[in-house]
């Protein structure tokens, strides 16, 4: 099943894309993809809900807002993928490096990214992102993944500038509107099957940037899942993004950033594409 999130930012309707693309408005049976709606079995009653049914359906002109409402939390792993690790001149890590990122960056797969103010050094990052389906902690590794709702595909933008020459934590450069586009949809993990082995890419302007798998990555999302709720309670509807491979703009030589007109696409096997065109900031 694959969850999308249709409408104006602010005023997204609920709906499941059907296979041929229709979009099958499902805001009768939940108001949205939040915290109450994966706790309370919503993604298992949807499935029966729309079976047989093709209607009411959405436009499909309409805006993809994220296929998540705005969640208790955006978690992210660092330094996930050797060769990433090593552009950025630091060390492999022995245990998950984990960043908070903003909730308030959330924002549609193909809204503009709005550079902000100040901003010297915005750079790309194609992730695989997880969504928590059940409130949990102390989660033992073999039980992980029956923890999941489902995987979308996220760009965690980073300002460089903000994240590393400005002192303290990596959240002031990952936190901005606009920074966290998730989507085009959420698909649930007996569609997806095995989350450790799916391409991804990403383009800057049309050329190649990123091109990886996530069978790169150092700690795979079973061992995320569990490693994280040793330290914090995982509520329905979190994020938990797990980190990008080599390719990124301050990795290169010399280094390149986002400027306005530049065009980011990108995308993760069976996770679909996003397209964010970057754009100043305005007051
Ligand atoms: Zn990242």
């Amino acid at each position: 099943m694959k969850l999308i999130r249709c409408g104006d930012p602010g005023k997204e309707k609920p709906a499941v894309l059907l296979d041929g693309g229709l979009r099958l408005d499902v805001s009768a049976f939940t108001p949205d993809y939040n915290e109450g709606f994966f706790a309370n079995g919503g993604l298992e009653r949807l499935q029966q809900w729309i079976a047989g049914r093709t209607s009411p359906h959405l436009d499909a002109t309409l805006r993809l807002g994220a296929p998540i409402a705005r969640p208790s939390k955006i978690i992210c792993i660092g330094l996930n993928f050797r060769d990433h690790a090593a552009e950025s001149k630091m060390e492999i890590p022995r245990e998950p490096v984990i960043f908070f990122k903003a909730t308030t960056a959330l924002a549609g797969p193909n809204d503009d990214l709005v550079i902000p103010r100040d901003a010297q050094k915005v750079d790309w990052e194609v992730e695989l992102a997880v969504v928590i389906g059940k409130r949990c902690s102390y989660v033992p590794l073999e039980r992980a993944l029956g923890h999941v709702a489902g995987y979308c595909l996220h760009n965690d933008y980073s300002e460089r500038n903000f994240q590393l020459e400005r002192g303290g934590q990596w959240v002031k450069g990952k936190s901005a509107d606009t920074f966290a586009p998730f989507g085009p949809y959420l698909v649930t993990p007996e569609e997806l099957g095995d989350p450790g082995k799916l391409g991804m890419w990403l383009k800057v302007n049309g050329a190649v940037r990123q091109k990886s798998t996530t069978a790169q990555m150092i700690f795979g999302v079973a061992e995320l899942i569990s490693y994280v709720s040793n330290f914090m309670t995982l509520l329905p509807g979190d994020v938990i993004s797990t980190g990008t491979p080599a390719g990124v703009g301050f990795g290169m030589s010399p280094p390149q950033f986002l400027k306005p007109g530049d065009v980011v696409e990108l995308g993760v096997d069976g996770l679909g594409e996003s397209r964010q065109k970057a754009v100043a900031w305005e007051k």
